[in-house]
């Protein structure tokens, strides 16, 4: 599918600021349009190929694991970070969904929230850095268990 790029122009242009420099090479951020959604790519692609998720940017490339591949999509795999900190998936995300199961103990600890039985639980830290578990539901939820 072709996408008719002057449709966005004019309101990339007025965009553009508001997304800032790429982490890994200072160059531009820019938004594309793929499939109906959006995500942020660096103005030197395909020297840097940095990419961001413009869904309330939950989720950045940190770096690209050269020489590794995924084994659902045969991409190259990399290190990000999201909101529960650093783990390793695709670089094809969002067509493909791979996490490799870095730290077997925090997946482990993944539960099912016993209040609203929807949400997980996850391990959150607080701005002074102390850990607490609590269900990914939030805000809808606001279960928080104490560990210790
Ligand atoms: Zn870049
Ligand atoms: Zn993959
Ligand atoms: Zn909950």
């Amino acid at each position: 599918m072709k996408i008719d790029q002057s449709l966005f122009t004019a309101g990339q242009h007025a965009l553009n600021e508001a997304y800032g420099a790429c982490p890994m090479c200072d160059g531009e951020l820019r938004i594309k349009y793929v499939n109906k959604s959006s995500f942020l790519s660096c103005s030197n692609y395909p020297k840097c190929d940095f990419t961001q998720s413009t869904k309330k940017a939950e989720v950045s490339t940190l770096k690209v694991m050269d020489g590794s591949s995924c084994p659902e999509c045969s991409s190259e795999l990399a290190v990000k970070k999201g909101r529960y900190g650093m783990f390793i998936g695709c670089t094809s995300f969002p067509e493909c969904h791979y996490i490799a199961s870095q730290n077997k103990n925090e997946s482990e600890d993944v539960s099912a929230c016993p209040k609203c039985n929807k949400g997980n639980l996850v391990k959150r830290q607080n701005k002074f850095g102390k850990t607490f578990i609590a269900c990914d539901a939030y805000p809808k939820c606001k279960h928080i268990e104490n560990p210790g």
